[in-house]
């Protein structure tokens, strides 16, 4: 006869806070997009998702990407959602 072991009680408590961090990422064309990513800061890894979904690039952006690229829409979006749900009820 086998005994069915009891799953250990998993906390269902989320992490204090999700962080993530902006990155602006230049499209093929010229103008590029600063996209949100989960982690605190980028640590150099050449290719990471986007909240909103991609897989993009990353490389050192120049302080003029970080001036000219406007925000993703659908990382705000998303993150706003997040916060919203976790922060304010
Ligand atoms: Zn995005």
């Amino acid at each position: 006869m086998s005994r069915i072991e009891p799953l250990p009680d998993r906390p269902s408590v989320p992490p204090a806070v999700e962080r993530h961090f902006w990155f602006p990422i230049p499209n093929v064309g010229g103008a590029g997009v600063r996209h949100a990513f989960r982690g605190r800061r980028w640590s150099g890894e050449p290719v990471a998702h986007t909240v909103c979904g991609a897989e993009v690039a990353l490389a050192h952006a120049s302080e003029m990407d970080w001036i000219c690229f406007p925000t993703c829409e659908q990382c705000f979006e998303l993150l706003k959602e997040r916060s919203a749900a976790s922060t304010f009820r």
